[in-house]
């Protein structure tokens, strides 16, 4: 717990409360149903380093910010829409009906801005499917992402023309047709393959990298994706390996979200502590 100061401690607190099996968060559904299983089962048994948690309190503050001074949108909207043997419940963050847009806010790097997740697509498109089942009334012609990115700084705008004018960014985010099937999709994945494994993609699978090196020099001449490629760009550039201090250095992939991330991993069958 290292030197967290008890209201930092109190405030990342996980919420004890047991979960229920029949109800499904847009998060959990579009998510590995392994770590749904694990948790219900281990929830009261796995402990979270605060530390850990901290970067949570930011959402949980803009969470507070948007309810307490959005003026023009509406900020309480919640879903919950039985399918099969679940309710699945949501929860997005602003809905203008003057633009007729769905928004939900994040707070993260800036890299992850210039790269959104997929995931914020998948729970934009259950909100807006959501909301058309449950409030048919309110139109949904447009979603976003209000981003803000927590590590922005003014002076790299000089250094890279791609970097954001400003630490706030809107994300368009595309539409998709028949989400009720993708819903139903997963729905059975949760239902009938609780067990699964996780999928390389949920594993957040960082494969085995290949880096040209040079005696003498910190940062690789290259890096590519396999050795036979390493090898090729070699003889392409006049490089021989293994003269001139030229080497082709493998760096290891890794299952980033079960070594790092992934709040169910003590428990997890398949996570047996190996890098890949
Ligand atoms: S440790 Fe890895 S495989 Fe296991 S539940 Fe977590 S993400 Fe999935």
């Amino acid at each position: 717990m290292k030197n967290l100061p008890e209201y930092l401690i109190e405030a990342v607190k996980p919420n004890s409360r047991q979960p229920n099996p029949e109800r499904m968060s847009v998060t959990q559904l579009g998510d590995s149903p392994l770590i749904r299983t694990l948790w219900m089962e281990n929830w009261d048994k796995i402990e979270q380093d605060p530390e850990d948690m901290l970067w949570a309190l930011y959402g949980t503050a803009l969470d507070t910010i948007v309810k307490a001074h959005n003026r023009t949108g509406l900020v309480d909207l919640k879903f919950e829409y039985p399918f099969d043997d679940y309710t699945i419940v949501g929860k997005p963050d602003i809905y203008y009906p003057s633009t007729e847009t769905l928004v939900d806010v994040k707070t993260t790097s800036v890299w992850t801005l210039q790269n959104p997740r997929k995931e914020w697509t998948y729970q934009l498109n259950v909100y807006k499917w959501l909301m058309e089942q449950l409030m048919p009334e309110l139109k949904v012609k447009k979603l976003e992402v209000h981003g803000i990115g927590r590590d922005w700084r003014k002076n790299e705008k000089l250094r890279y023309n791609t970097y954001p004018d400003s630490a706030f960014v809107v994300i368009n985010i595309p539409m998709w047709d028949d989400v009720g099937k993708v819903i139903d999709a997963d729905i059975k994945r949760h239902k009938n393959f609780p067990r699964e494994e996780c999928t390389l993609e949920e594993k957040w699978s960082k494969p085995d990298q290949y880096a040209v090196m040079r005696t003498g020099r910190k940062s690789a001449l290259r890096v590519l994706d396999s050795e036979g490629d390493a090898h090729k760009w070699c003889k392409h550039n006049d490089h021989k390996v293994g003269a001139n201090g030229i080497k082709i250095v493998k760096r290891p992939g890794e299952f980033v979200r079960c070594n790092q991330y992934c709040s169910v991993s003590s428990v997890c069958p398949f996570n047996k502590g190996e890098k890949k």
